[in-house]
């Protein structure tokens, strides 16, 4: 009850719709107002972020408020603000509550690794498992603020009629379908995804919530110019990472990991996964964001992972000279990390400004990208979910990241790493059944190691003919026999003994 709160908090718990947010371009700075649906600038055709007017107000709480604020807000029993929103001010801080959209999104469970886990990799760290988000990715946090921005113009009598859309590796489309849904018929949604190159867990999902589902021939990059081209000609609403709203909303990552960590962040490591850079994008600007409010008093290091099969955002930052780097798109081969298997990501503008920006803050290198091999990205999924982890193929691509930042001494042993498990393993199991059965398409580069295969094992009785069906019941004399010819196989198995 917020009546019961601390008197310095209680005026500022429920936070009121005061901001004013606007588009500004990365290519020239122009600005635009967020009533009206923009994906790209007008005059320069670059991305956009979105930026407050009224940011500068927020340094007006202390940081040790602001920790206050959270921390309280974290009781309150208000749907609107038990997701993404409890971060209302550094998130949508122009939507009023009555707009925002809350299907469970966010405070995901960060997990310590085991002991064995860590000396494996030689420092302390915990996944963060976004796999827990309703649709079982971290695409819902993006979700609930594009969706809920949607709800606010529908609100004000700004926009109607929606048919959202969106170009998928899975987890766009599957997030995307579950927000729109809730709408009804207010907001319709489709979906393009690259033909085969989706789990059928992924397929499922919108399909499910009952988008229209495009299958498109080709690879991500290709279902994304053909959005691109749809966004620019109808009147759709685009819901890729393109739309600024997502990356906003994605911040909240960042801010949970703050509190979740008292708000500590010096010696931390946080590690991401990239495919079309929104998320890292957004991860960097959360923690800027919250250093600038005095919420945090350092920034942690962020590093960056990508399969040597989609790496165009590492190979950028290979060249050490800033002014000779430059940007050029990988033609991809396959991935088992498929929801970052992207040749040409959208945000990399937004990563050579942010990353830029960030290290400047933080006085020295604070971002760093390193490279892993399919092989490293399987058998480190493997070794993490054997130690009561659910990651998916992303989160294994990011504790090789982790592994290998430590070998090339970007953290050392007394730093603590937070990986996100940006998925939740059953959407990607297919691979791990290929994996098992050593049946991994030669073109990922994959071999099974022996030590990680797991199987079943079917135990049938000696007598074929005495075997329980639901059509045919054994009667009582020959099942007995089966639960004992069964019982003593798997004894046997396991090694038991039979106590006295
Ligand atoms: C989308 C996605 C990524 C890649 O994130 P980007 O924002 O595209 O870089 C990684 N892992 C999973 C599970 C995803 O769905
Ligand atoms: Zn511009």
């Amino acid at each position: 009850m917020p009546d019961y709160f601390p008197e310095d908090i209680k005026r500022y718990i429920i936070p009121e719709a005061k901001g004013e947010l606007y588009y500004q371009c990365l290519g020239c700075s122009a600005q635009y107002p967020i009533d009206k649906l923009l994906y790209v600038c007008p005059a320069c055709q670059e991305v956009l972020l979105i930026h407050d007017r009224k940011k500068d107000s927020l340094k007006n709480i202390p940081g040790p408020v602001w920790q206050k604020i959270f921390d309280f807000r974290k009781m309150l029993k208000i749907p609107a603000l038990k997701g993404i929103y409890r971060y209302h001010e550094f998130i949508g801080s122009c939507i009023p509550l009555d707009s925002i959209i809350y299907l469970g999104e966010g405070h995901t469970p960060v997990v310590e690794a085991n002991q064995q886990l860590k000396e494996k990799i030689g420092l302390s760290f915990f996944y963060k498992n976004d796999g827990q988000n309703p649709s079982a990715s971290f695409k819902d946090r993006g979700m609930a603020s594009a969706l809920s921005s949607i709800k606010y113009l529908i609100d004000q009598k700004l926009i109607s009629n929606v048919i959202a859309i969106c170009a998928s590796t899975g987890d766009t489309s599957a997030s995307a379908a579950l927000y729109a849904s809730y709408f009804g018929p207010l907001i319709k949604s489709a979906v393009l995804l690259p033909h085969k190159k989706v789990t059928s867990q992924q397929l499922s999902q919108p399909l499910g919530s009952g988008a229209k589902v495009f299958e498109i021939p080709g690879v991500f990059d290709d279902c994304m110019k053909i959005v691109e081209h749809l966004s620019s000609r109808y009147p759709v609403i685009l819901l890729n990472s393109k739309n600024a709203w997502r990356i906003l909303g994605q911040e909240s990552y960042s801010y949970e990991i703050a509190q979740d960590f008292d708000w500590k962040m010096k010696d931390k490591a946080i590690v991401v996964p990239i495919g079309n850079a929104g998320n890292i994008s957004a991860v960097m600007n959360g923690f800027i964001k919250f250093f600038e409010a005095g919420i945090i008093d350092a920034l942690p290091k962020i590093i960056g992972v990508q399969s040597e099969h989609a790496d165009p955002v590492y190979r950028y930052y290979l060249e050490p000279d800033e002014t000779r780097r430059k940007f050029v798109p990988v033609n991809t081969k396959p991935s088992v990390a498929q929801a970052a298997m992207i040749g040409n990501p959208v945000s990399m503008p937004r990563v050579i400004q942010i990353s830029k920006k960030y290290n400047e803050i933080a006085g020295s290198r604070h971002i760093f990208f390193v490279q892993v091999t399919e092989q490293a990205i399987m058998d480190w999924q493997l070794q993490a979910n054997h130690n009561g982890h659910i990651a998916c193929t992303q989160g294994g691509e990011c504790l090789a990241g982790l592994a290998k930042a430590f070998e090339l001494k970007i953290v050392s042993s007394h730093e603590i790493a937070i990986l996100d498990a940006t998925a939740h393993a059953i959407k990607f199991s297919g691979f791990q059944d290929l994996y098992f059965n050593n049946a991994i398409p030669e073109d990922y580069k994959i071999s099974s190691n022996p030590d990680f295969i797991n199987l079943p094992s079917l135990v049938l009785p000696e007598d074929k003919d005495l075997i329980p069906s639901q059509e045919k019941r054994l009667n009582e004399k020959d099942f007995q026999g089966f639960v004992k010819d069964i019982s003593d196989k798997i004894a046997k198995k396991l090694k038991l003994e039979i106590c006295e």
